[in-house]
């Protein structure tokens, strides 16, 4: 911790960063801009590597089906969940899509994240997951937050397979590893190859097939793994040696100590249980003390995180998760960076990084968590420039 720094930025980059009286000191500081943040607390911007920004609608009504006592589970076999939003998407216009997209991003960026992961996975046919894909691409260029394309055409199987015999092993066959991940990867519409393992989705053996597919033409593997149920999928994401496993709120030790030998990050998504209403969060704490890569995100979702907020996941990490405020913050920038294989441009306020910071109104970064539900972000800036600031302060 720095107290009474400064950081001079040049092209976007951190060009210098200390002591305030050194900073200003140096002879390009006395022709810069000058921006004061009167002693502020100034963080690293979020790196939120889990999210399903593009979808066309909320859930509101399961959410109250939720509240009445109906599971997950079974707002998903009665066509709710997943192939709700799917309905939803295949109906929308681009348009009406990003529009919703561009007014999500602005709500990222007012709560300090400056990069973030989207998957697709709401079309699950081609003409849909191409048009989410080339969606994150198009806003990627009509704003300023980074924007890092995950395909997630295994999210579950649409309706129209699953009325088919062997419909599960035709979807993946015919449309996932022979034509979406052969075209994703040509048009470079994404970086990685996501699987929602787990019952109800995908068996782990299916997922090592796609993602193995995936493998082959250069999508690097992520899995959302253990969340309701325990599959052996972060064993499968260990074993392809995969750059993020997520949720994890049922592995086993041997999950833990598979992921502590690794290079897989473990990325909590506590948004997602507290959302939920559900009481078994992920062992945060047995994962750092074997000593796991651990990553926070948002899972911005419409069924079951819908939040943009990544300081309303740092409390819930530290009330829940029992995570430091600084295990936290850590967690949700440099490790995250990490898991989008960006750890070297961006997670942390270091010469030659991005500028990407994230300014906010308190006196001690712990009040950051301590304030829940209140967004004290304050400013924004990604590469330098101001993003968001906060009115009337
Ligand atoms: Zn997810």
């Amino acid at each position: 911790m720095l107290r009474d720094g400064a950081l001079l930025i040049r092209d976007g980059l951190i060009a210098a960063v200390g002591a305030r009286p050194e900073i200003e000191s140096l002879p390009e500081s006395r022709s810069a801009e000058k921006i004061d943040v009167g002693g502020r607390v100034v963080l690293p911007g979020f790196v939120d590597s889990h999210t399903h920004l593009i979808h066309a609608a909320s859930r509101a009504e399961e959410y109250e089906l939720k509240i009445a006592g109906a599971s997950y589970e079974e707002i998903a076999r009665k066509g709710g969940g997943i192939l709700n939003s799917v309905k939803k998407l295949r109906a929308a216009t681009p348009d009406a899509l990003k529009k919703r997209a561009h007014a999500a991003l602005r709500e990222f960026a007012a709560h300090g994240t400056t990069t973030l992961e989207a998957k697709s996975g709401y079309g699950l046919d081609v003409a849909s997951e191409l048009k989410i894909l080339r969606l994150h691409k198009e806003l990627s260029a009509e704003q300023a937050l980074e924007i890092v394309s995950t395909f997630l055409g295994a999210h579950v199987v649409p309706a129209e397979y699953r009325r088919k015999p062997r419909g599960t092993e035709q979807y993946i066959a015919a449309l996932l590893t022979d034509k979406l991940i052969p075209e994703v990867a040509a048009e470079k519409l994404a970086e990685f190859c996501d699987v929602f393992c787990d019952r109800g989705a995908f068996s782990r053996k299916d997922s090592k097939k796609i993602l193995e597919a995936g493998k082959k033409h250069g999508l690097a593997p992520r899995v959302h793994a253990e969340q309701l149920t325990r599959t052996g999928a972060t064993q499968l994401a260990v074993q392809l040696g995969a750059a993020s496993c997520d949720h994890l709120e049922q592995v086993s030790k041997a999950d833990i100590r598979a992921l502590a030998e690794s290079n897989t990050v473990a990325t909590l998504l506590p948004g997602c249980d507290f959302h939920l209403g559900l009481k078994q969060y992920a062992p945060a704490r047995a994962l750092i003390d074997a000593g796991a890569v651990v990553a926070l995100a948002t899972d911005y979702n419409p069924g079951t995180s819908p939040t943009m907020s990544m300081p309303m996941i740092l409390s819930l990490a530290c009330t829940q998760l029992r995570m430091s405020p600084a295990e936290a913050i850590a967690a949700a920038t440099i490790n995250t960076a990490y898991s989008l294989r960006r750890e070297k441009q961006i997670g942390s306020i270091e010469t030659g990084k991005q500028a990407d910071l994230a300014v906010f109104d308190v006196e001690d970064y712990r009040e950051i968590p301590y304030y829940f539900g209140v967004n004290k972000c304050w400013m924004t800036l990604k590469k330098g420039r101001p993003v968001f600031q906060k009115a009337h302060t």
